[in-house]
């Protein structure tokens, strides 16, 4: 079956269609500046890269033209979107109301919608591109993959913030936790590629990206993630700033005269490594290069994401009471072997060894650990797409 898999924001909507008898992508791409000017850049598999711009003043309009381009004659994959088996739609937010992915319906759609308060910015975003999706293709099965469903284990001694209990009644103010299916993909594949039952294992998840977040998993659960209500808590990521005394943001309101919308935009886009680095960069590449030619608040900023790292992956050792291997994922984990290393150097007393060679490669799913290494260190590359496209596939095949 081809599963057309829809990740939708505000302004932007990434696709990619996948066959999944091989699991191959036929087709992908992104459009850009929905509801401003509109750009599609569209890939096929055995095809040219292509950028059209195209007025897409709304998200329906960016869908058709995903559409259009797909069944194309010269440049399309599919001859009818009756090849189209199902489409997989990312959605962010599932608060407390799905704990796995879902078919969606009107009442499920409802049920979404319920959780736009938890991810202003997110759902309702994720929801236009459903219903424009809907419109377009109303006889396709379609289904919803949520960020936080995976982590919906949690107990809630791992869950609840030391707020009165009310809050968490009325308002459902918790740690939910994000990258969800990124952390339940990696986490499988751990296991399998170490040749070993997910069930008999203690995994710890690093997917560092921009955004960036930890997620202890045993025996296939998610445990604890240091992401929360929001991503911006847990890890000094790209522009986050991750965990902070929630002081801060009063004195800072006062000393800056701003309110708290203004905070919240210093501590979602103004901070992490960016912030750290004097406004250097999020990108941990130019970070080492700057740090290189003596830029020290370029080389500290590293040094507190690191040592963040650092403090997470010891406190998840401690909650599960021990770890067999320790997975690196996301645009940072998949690259940059000297973070890696520098990370795994602070568990050498508890027997963790990188091995250099294995630790420079790239672009496939490795071990970096040596063999004497106590604890298996994995690198797998993320595939949120094809993660999706398998939920979709199991819940309209069933
Ligand atoms: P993601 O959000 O998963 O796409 O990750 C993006 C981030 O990964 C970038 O901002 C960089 O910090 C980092 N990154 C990507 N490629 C590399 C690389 N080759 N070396 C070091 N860092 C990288």
């Amino acid at each position: 079956m081809n599963i057309l898999v829809i990740n939708c924001g505000s302004s932007s909507l990434k696709f990619q269609l996948i066959n999944t008898e091989d699991e191959s992508v036929l087709a992908k791409g992104l459009c850009e500046r929905i509801g401003i000017d509109g750009r599609l850049v569209y890939q096929p598999a055995n095809g040219e890269k292509e950028t059209i711009d195209s007025a897409m003043p709304t998200h329906k309009q960016a869908i058709q033209l995903v559409l259009d381009s797909l069944t194309d004659e010269k440049k399309g994959v599919i001859k009818s979107l009756d090849e189209v088996g199902a489409v997989g739609h990312r959605v962010v937010h599932g608060g407390e109301k799905f704990a796995a992915s879902s078919v969606i319906t009107e009442e499920m759609l409802k049920t979404v919608e319920e959780c736009n308060d938890l991810a202003p910015l997110h759902n309702p975003a994720n929801l236009i591109g459903i219903n424009a999706c809907k419109e377009l293709m109303p006889n396709t099965p379609m289904v919803g993959v949520f960020d936080t469903a995976f982590h919906q284990t949690m107990e809630d001694t791992a869950f609840l913030y030391g707020i009165p209990y009310s809050m968490y009644e009325k308002y459902k103010v918790r740690k939910y936790g994000f990258h969800g299916t990124s952390h339940s993909f990696v986490s499988k594949r751990t296991a399998e590629f170490l040749g070993k039952d997910i069930k008999d294992m203690k995994i710890i998840v690093c997917h560092l990206g921009n955004g960036a977040s930890i997620c202890a998993v045993n025996g296939g659960k998610s445990v604890d993630t240091s992401m929360g209500l929001t991503p911006l808590e847990g890890l000094v990521m790209g522009t986050r700033s991750g965990d902070i005394d929630p002081a801060v943001i009063e004195f800072l309101a006062k000393k800056e005269n701003k309110d708290i919308t203004g905070v919240m935009n210093i501590l979602n886009k103004e901070s992490g490594v960016y912030g750290l680095s004097g406004e250097v960069s999020s990108d941990f590449r130019d970070l080492e290069a700057a740090a290189k030619d003596g830029n020290e608040k370029a080389a500290r900023a590293r040094q507190v994401f690191i040592y963040r790292v650092v403090k997470y992956i010891g406190s998840y050792i401690a909650a599960m009471n021990g770890v067999d291997a320790i997975a690196f994922t996301a645009g940072l984990g998949e690259n940059d072997g000297s973070v890696r290393k520098e990370i795994c150097d602070h568990f050498g007393y508890m027997g963790i060894e990188i091995d250099a060679e294995a630790n420079s490669k790239r672009g496939e799913d490795m071990v970096i650990s040596t063999e004497n290494s106590k604890v298996k260190v994995v690198v797998i590359p993320t595939n949120e797409e094809l993660a999706i496209a398998r939920e979709t596939l199991e819940l309209v095949t069933k």
